[in-house]
């Protein structure tokens, strides 16, 4: 089977590819073919190295020059007589995601960026193993949609939702037979969603408001990317986590419930209408859900994912998050509740107000103060198509740009 990974040098893409090394493998697991790779132009070096190493049948950069300097570092390789196409761009990034060969897709690319490779790829009835949760947040209703009519199956790689899937595998497979939502089906009373609570989880709103950069990127528990590092920090990761599980599952966002549990070792879980909570556990390390994702619906050994021991765990706790002070968290559980652009515009303002604080442009409080003002001047857009959500992205930027820069 053949898979292919956008934004294969970052967090999510690198650990990606670590389970997929042959001498990583476990005896018996499957050999995955990895048939195409699309990174962004910060690390052509890493990029070189995972063609040498992997020989994608093709490539995908932002931009001519990027393509011309990878070419220039894989002389060698292809004097050696390996094929490799290389393309550029969108266009680029959609032949990635839509490669025939390709039975699985893996988005790991940030943000907005994903959306159109992302359903391009479920048009052609591909596997999406979803880690671009900014795709499902801004176009949630659109992949659900487009995944019905083209047979696409989406596998989480979030933590949380790969646990939910885990927990609710049997319902989930009940109420598809029965041809009916899970909603519909009536089992579930509500999706337990985890997270550590981040660096500022005991942090007050002062001590938050003189907040650094390298202190909001000390993640607790996970080493990530900046932008999803710093949306754990203020709250908004889970937010977004929150939008996503809404689409995902089709659960209505009344039924997700936010707990904070600093260790993160329960994923997350659900309760069903009798009261039982089934959740999945593990060490905080995302080849879990990375491999559960890839090989899904098999159960395959893995050599790669550390072994938590039960017997090992001292506490596991867990509290209510403060809304008070994590407004982000509070306005993207409202707009969790909507059914318009209002999810598309908090993601761009979120991506736009990150990279300032980033940068060193506004501070750490500013970022939900900014998404707030973006979101109140914008007029909501009822079941938005594809036009819209990419109307709605393009004026929230402008708006959260201007903003920042008063
Ligand atoms: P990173 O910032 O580490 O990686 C992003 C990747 O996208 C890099 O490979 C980057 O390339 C690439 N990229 C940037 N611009 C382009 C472009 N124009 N074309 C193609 N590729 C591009 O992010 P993460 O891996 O942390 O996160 C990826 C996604 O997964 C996010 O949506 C995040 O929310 C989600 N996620 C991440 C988790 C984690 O543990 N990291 C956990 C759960 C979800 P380069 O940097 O080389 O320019
Ligand atoms: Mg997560």
């Amino acid at each position: 089977m053949a898979i292919s990974i956008l934004g294969s040098t970052g967090s999510i893409g690198r650990q990606t590819l670590d389970i997929l090394q042959s001498e990583h493998l476990a005896p018996g697991a499957p050999v995955l073919k990895v048939a195409a790779l699309a990174a962004g132009a910060s690390n052509l070096d890493l990029l070189s190295q995972q063609i040498v190493q992997f020989e994608p049948e093709l490539v995908a950069v932002p931009s001519d020059s990027d393509r011309e300097s990878l070419r220039a570092s894989l002389a060698d390789y292809f004097k050696s007589g390996k094929k490799t196409e290389i393309l550029v761009g969108e266009e680029g990034l959609i032949a990635c995601a839509t490669h025939p060969a390709v039975k699985t897709v893996v988005t790991a690319v940030v943000g907005f960026l994903g959306v159109k490779p992302t359903l391009e790829a479920i048009k052609t009835g591909k596997t999406i193993a979803l880690a671009n949760k900014e795709t499902m947040v801004a176009a949630g209703h659109l992949v659900n949609e487009l995944a019905a009519k083209h047979g696409s199956k989406i596998v989480p790689v979030d933590s949380e939702h790969s646990a939910i899937y885990q927990s609710l595998e049997a319902s989930i497979l009940k109420a598809q037979a029965a041809g009916k939502s899970l909603e519909q089906a009536g089992e579930v009373e509500k999706l337990l969603l985890t997270g550590s609570g981040g660096p500022f989880r005991t942090w007050s709103e002062e001590a938050m408001a003189r907040a650094t950069v390298s202190d909001a990127l000390k993640h607790p528990n996970w080493s990530m990317g900046a932008k999803i590092t710093i949306d754990s920090a203020t709250l908004m990761n889970k937010g977004l986590e929150v939008i996503e599980a809404r689409w995902l599952f089709s659960i209505p966002a009344h039924k997700i419930e936010v707990v904070i549990h600093p260790q993160s070792i329960l994923h997350s879980a659900v309760e069903f209408v009798d009261g039982s909570i089934v959740g999945q556990l593990g060490l905080p390390d995302m080849r879990l859900p990375i491999h559960f994702a890839l090989y899904h619906p098999q159960r395959v050994p893995s050599a790669r994912v550390p072994r938590l021991s039960l017997s090992e765990l001292k506490d596991l706790t867990f509290e209510k998050p403060s809304f008070s002070r994590f407004p982000c968290l509070a306005m993207a559980q409202e707009v969790a509740a909507t059914d318009d652009s209002s999810a598309c515009v908090l993601n761009a303002a979120n991506e736009i107000a990150v990279d300032s604080f980033l940068k060193g442009t506004i501070t750490f409080t500013d970022i939900a103060r900014t998404i707030e003002r973006t979101l109140s001047a914008h007029k909501p857009i009822k079941a938005p198509q594809l036009g819209d959500i990419l109307e709605a992205d393009r004026w929230a930027r402008e708006k959260s740009v201007s903003l920042v820069a008063v």
